[in-house]
């Protein structure tokens, strides 16, 4: 994907610092936080800032080309997939996993639709214990 037109696509300037966030994003499904992002670009980009990382986010999500998920309550996450779905924080390893929308949860936020509501977020949030941990504990 090119990551230049995606953010042209969101209406946002692309430049250098934003496109590198964007595309990190991108090709990591793992739902990083500020600092993870931080850590992975720092050493391309020396002057990067916390800060810039945690501003150019916000502006993506503002612009609706990511997500944040506030799943963990002690550290937000962000999403450049920004598809209708549920997920899933496993206590044990911290790992956040995309699951498929259920087709009842989809008729939901159609009814809203139908009703006149203009959805702008929805989040469904899921907690416990993933299949590999819980195979660990036995
Ligand atoms: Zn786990
Ligand atoms: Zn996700």
């Amino acid at each position: 994907m090119n990551v230049y037109e995606y953010l042209l696509n969101y209406n946002i300037k692309p430049s250098v610092q934003r496109i590198a966030i964007m595309d990190y994003l991108l090709k990591h499904e793992t739902h990083p936080c500020i600092d993870e992002i931080y850590m992975a670009l720092c050493k391309e980009i020396p002057t990067l800032s916390k800060t810039t990382v945690y501003n150019t986010l916000k502006l993506f999500v503002e612009h609706g080309a990511a997500k944040m998920l506030t799943i963990d309550e002690r550290n937000a996450c962000f999403d450049g997939n920004t598809s209708l779905h549920a997920h899933f924080l496993c206590k044990a390893c911290g790992k956040i996993y995309d699951l498929p929308l259920l087709q009842e949860d989809k008729a939901e936020t159609d009814m809203l639709n139908e009703k006149g509501f203009v959805l702008e977020e929805t989040h469904h949030y899921y907690k416990g214990t993933c299949p590999k941990c819980t195979k660990k504990a036995n």
